[in-house]
C-alpha cells in the first residue's frame, strides 16, 4: 500500500443530472466515488488507475430514506451504513437490513461507506487485490483454486473458473428482502432486482454487477412484502469487528399463525453472489419453526456444494446458521 494516489481529474457534481452528464461524457474513463472505502484501496495500491473520478459525495438527493407509496422504502445510494443501521423506519420495518449494515467493518468505515458502494464493491480475493493476472483480471488462471491456493474464504457454491465471493453484508440482507436497484444513465432508468444486479462469474467474470458504463446506482428499493416479518442475521468472521464474513445468513419468515407462510434464507460469502438456499426455504415453508424443520432445512441447505482445499468448514457452518435462523428468528 502506498500513501499517494496517481494523478486523476476530480469532478464533484452537486446534482444527479450533472453527475450523469459527466459519466456519459467520460464513459469508461469515469471512476464513480462514493465513500471511498473500496475505491481508495485500488487507487492507493496502484493496482488500478483512472483518468477521472466523479465524486458523488455532494449530491444530497442521493442521501436519505423515504417511505414509498406501497409501504416499502426508497433508500438513496449515498446513505451511509451508519445511517442505515440507525434509521427508525429501517429498524421498524426491515430490521434485517439494519442488522446487516451494523455488522459491516468498523464504525469509522460505516460512517464513510455508503449503501450503493457496499453493493457495488469489488471482491476481496487477495490474489486479485494484489494485481495478479487471474481470470477476473483478464488472465487465464485462478490462483485461489490450485492445490497450494489459499482459499479458506472462497466459494463453495456457484463458482465458474473464479471462486471469489461477494464481500457485501448488505447485499445478503437485501437479497432476502427482494430489493431492487434503480440505475440511471442519460439514456434513462433501469430497475433491476438485486438478484439480477449482482452477477457470478458464469455471467461476467470481470465484474460483480450488471452496472453499465455511464450508469449510476441512485436508489435501493425495498418492497413492503417483508415489512415487519421475522428476521435473523448472523455473520461469522475471524474477528468480531473489522472483518469480512466467512459465512453469513440473512433470513426472513412470514408467518400464518404458527406456520411459515413464506421464507427467505440467503447465505453470504459462500458464492460470488448472495446465495438463496431454495431447498432449505422449501423445507420450512408450510411447517412450524421447530427443531425438526430446522434440521430438515439444514440437511438440504448446501446440496451441491464443492468445497476447496481449505474451506470445507463452510458446509457445517452454513448448515448451523440455517438451523439457528429458523430457531431464533425474531420480530412480528
Ligand atoms: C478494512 C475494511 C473492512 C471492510 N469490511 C466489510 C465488511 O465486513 N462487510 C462489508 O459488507 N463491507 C466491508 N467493507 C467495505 C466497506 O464497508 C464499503 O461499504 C465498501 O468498500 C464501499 O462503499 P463506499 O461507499 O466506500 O464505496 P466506494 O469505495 O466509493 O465505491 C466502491 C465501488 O462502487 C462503485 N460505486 C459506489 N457508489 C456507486 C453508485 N452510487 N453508483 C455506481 N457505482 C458506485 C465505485 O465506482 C467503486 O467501484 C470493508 C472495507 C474496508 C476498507
Ligand atoms: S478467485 Fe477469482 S479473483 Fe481470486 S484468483 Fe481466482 S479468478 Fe482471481
Amino acid at each position: 500500500m502506498r500513501d499517494m494516489m496517481p494523478h486523476f481529474d476530480l469532478y464533484q457534481p452537486d446534482s444527479v443530472a450533472a453527475a450523469l452528464e459527466l459519466t456519459s461524457r467520460l464513459d469508461e474513463q469515469a471512476w464513480i466515488l462514493a465513500g471511498g472505502q473500496d475505491s481508495f484501496d485500488w487507487l492507493k495500491n496502484r493496482t488500478r488507475r483512472t483518468a477521472a473520478v466523479v465524486d458523488l459525495g455532494a449530491i444530497d438527493e442521493l442521501k436519505g430514506v423515504r417511505e414509498s407509496a406501497g409501504g416499502g422504502l426508497e433508500i438513496g445510494a449515498l446513505t451511509t451504513l451508519t445511517d442505515i443501521e440507525a434509521h427508525p423506519l429501517i429498524r421498524e420495518k426491515f430490521e434485517l437490513l439494519a442488522r446487516a449494515a451494523g455488522r459491516v467493518a468498523s464504525p469509522q468505515i460505516r460512517n464513510a461507506g455508503t449503501l450503493g458502494g457496499n453493493l457495488c464493491q469489488d471482491t476481496r480475493c487477495w490474489y486479485y487485490r494484489h494485481g495478479v493476472d487471474c481470470y477476473r483480471a483478464g488472465g487465464n488462471i485462478c490462483y485461489a483454486d490450485t492445490p497450494e491456493g489459499q482459499n479458506r474464504e472462497h466459494a463453495i457454491l456457484g463458482a465458474s473458473r473464479c471462486v471469489a465471493v461477494s464481500p457485501s453484508d448488505t447485499a445478503t440482507a437485501l437479497t432476502a428482502l427482494d430489493a431492487s436497484v434503480v440505475l440511471r444513465s442519460r439514456a434513462g432508468e433501469r430497475i433491476v432486482p438485486i438478484s439480477e444486479f449482482l452477477v457470478g462469474p458464469a455471467i461476467n467474470i470481470r465484474a460483480m454487477t450488471t452496472l453499465r458504463p455511464g450508469e449510476i446506482l441512485t436508489t435501493v428499493r425495498v418492497p413492503a412484502i417483508w415489512s415487519g416479518a421475522m428476521f435473523y442475521f448472523e455473520k461469522v468472521a475471524d474477528r468480531a469487528a473489522w472483518d469480512f464474513a466467512l459465512v453469513s445468513i440473512a433470513a426472513a419468515f412470514r408467518m400464518d399463525g404458527k406456520r411459515v407462510a413464506d421464507a427467505r434464507l440467503v447465505a453470504g460469502a459462500v458464492a460470488c453472489v448472495p446465495w438463496r438456499l431454495h431447498a432449505a426455504e422449501r423445507a420450512v415453508v408450510g411447517r412450524e419453526r421447530s427443531e425438526d424443520s430446522a434440521e430438515r432445512a439444514a440437511s438440504v441447505a448446501v446440496d451441491g456444494a464443492r468445497p476447496l482445499n481449505y474451506n470445507h468448514f463452510k458446509i457445517p457452518l452454513t448448515e448451523n446458521l440455517v438451523r439457528r435462523a429458523i430457531r431464533d428468528a425474531q420480530g412480528a
